[in-house]
C-alpha cells in the first residue's frame, strides 16, 4: 500500500515515515520545509520526498492520483501555542484552510483513509484528570482551536463521504529514534526537554521555569511526555486498523503519567551527569497546570502499548541525538 505523509520531514512525521517503511508501506512525503528538514530525505532513503505545499491543490491531487495513494497521514501543520496566540490568522490559514484543501484533493482522487495529527490542546483547561476522549473540548489557544476545527470537519466528512479517519491527540512528544539519526530540531526551540538538554550541553545558558506557583506538588506544571517512536508506531497501528475496517475514531496518545518541570530537569541532570542552570520565571500564558492523558481507549481498541515510556529513556534518546547534532540537522 502506498501512503502520503504530509510534513514527513518534520519531527513526528519523520519518525513515522521510518516506522511505516519498516513494516513495508510505500511512502511519499510532501513537505514545504517551513518547519521540516531537507536532511531527513538523505537520512531516510526508502521514501520519495517532494518539496511542496499541501495548499497546492493541483499538486496534491496529482501526487495522490499518479501514485495511487490509498491513505494520507497528515502532520504538516504549525504547532506552537505562543506563536498561534500572537498570529492566529497564520494558524487558521495553515492548519485549517490548507487542511481542508488537502481533504478536497483526497476527495477528488478518492483516497479513503486519513490519519490526523491532533493534540491535547483541543481539550483546553482540564476539568477532570486524567483526560479521556470524552472530556469537553474547549481549546484555550488558536493552535488547539485549529486542530479541533479539522477534527470536526473530519467527523462530518466521514458521515457524508467515502472517508475513514483516525485522529490522534498527542500529549507531549519527546525523545528521538534510538538509532540517533532522527531527532527533534525546532527553530527556535521552545519545548522543555530539548531546551533542558541544550542547557546541559552548554549551547543554551539556562532553562527558565515558566511558573513555580501552580497548584501542583512542587509548584511547576505537570505534563505527560510520550516517546516519539511510540507515537510513530501508534500511527502505523491506526492505519492498519482503519484499513482492516476499524471505524473512524479519536484517540489520546500519552503515557498516563505526569512529570513536573522540576522532575524533568532533575532526571535530565541524572541522565547527562551535568548540572543544569535554572532560572525561575513567570507563568507562560495559556499553560494549564496539569495535562495527563487517559489512553485506555487506544490500548483497548488497538492494543497499543508504549515501549519507551520511562522518562529516563525518553530523555536519554533525546540526549543521544543532541550530543551528535549540537546544531540539529544543520550538522549534516
Ligand atoms: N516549560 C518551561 N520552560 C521552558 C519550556 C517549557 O518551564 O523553557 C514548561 C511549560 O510551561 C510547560 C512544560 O514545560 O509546563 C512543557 O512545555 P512545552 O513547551 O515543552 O510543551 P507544551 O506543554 O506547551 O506542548
Amino acid at each position: 500500500m502506498h501512503v502520503l505523509v504530509t510534513g514527513g520531514a518534520g519531527y513526528i512525521g519523520s519518525h513515522t515515515v521510518r516506522e511505516l517503511l519498516k513494516v513495508g508501506y510505500r511512502v511519499t512525503v510532501l513537505d514545504n520545509l517551513s518547519r521540516g528538514h531537507k536532511a531527513v530525505a538523505r537520512i531516510i532513503s526508502g521514501a520519495e520526498f517532494i518539496w511542496g505545499d499541501i495548499g497546492e491543490r493541483e499538486l496534491v491531487e496529482e501526487i495522490l492520483r499518479t501514485r495511487e495513494i490509498q491513505a494520507v497521514l497528515h502532520f504538516a501543520a504549525l504547532s506552537l501555542v505562543g506563536e498561534s496566540v500572537a498570529d492566529p490568522a497564520r494558524y487558521y490559514q495553515n492548519n485549517v484552510v490548507k487542511g481542508i484543501i488537502l481533504l478536497e484533493a483526497m476527495r477528488a482522487a478518492e483516497v479513503p483513509y486519513f490519519i490526523f495529527s491532533s493534540s491535547a490542546a483541543v481539550y483546553g483547561e482540564p476539568v477532570t484528570v486524567p483526560i479521556d476522549e470524552e472530556h469537553l473540548c474547549r481549546p484555550t489557544n488558536p493552535y488547539g482551536a485549529t486542530k479541533l476545527v479539522v477534527e470536526e470537519a473530519l467527523r462530518w466528512y466521514a458521515t457524508a463521504y467515502r472517508l475513514k479517519y483516525i485522529s490522534l491527540r498527542y500529549f507531549n512528544a519527546a525523545g528521538a529514534d534510538s538509532s540517533g539519526d532522527l531527532g527533534e530540531d525546532h527553530r527556535p526551540e521552545t519545548h522543555l526537554i530539548p531546551v533542558v538538554l541544550q542547557a546541559a550541553l552548554g549551547v543554551r545558558r539556562e532553562v527558565t521555569i515558566y511558573g513555580t506557583d501552580y497548584p501542583t506538588p512542587d509548584g511547576t506544571c505537570l505534563r505527560d511526555y510520550i516517546h516519539v517512536t511510540d507515537l510513530a508506531k501508534a500511527h502505523v497501528l491506526a492505519l492498519q486498523a482503519l484499513v482492516a475496517g476499524h471505524p473512524s475514531s479519536v484517540y489520546n496518545l500519552g503515557n498516563e503519567r505526569g512529570y513536573s518541570v522540576r522532575e524533568i530537569i532533575r532526571t535530565a541532570e541524572q541522565v547527562t551527569g551535568r548540572k543544569i542552570p535554572v532560572v525561575e520565571g513567570f507563568r507562560r500564558p495559556g499553560d494549564p497546570a496539569v495535562l495527563v492523558a487517559s489512553t485506555r481507549r487506544m490500548k483497548e481498541a488497538l492494543g497499543w502499548r508504549p515501549q519507551y515510556s520511562e522518562l529516563a529513556t525518553i530523555i536519554s534518546t533525546a540526549w543521544h541525538w543532541l550530543q551528535r547534532h549540537t546544531e540539529g540537522y544543520a550538522d549534516i
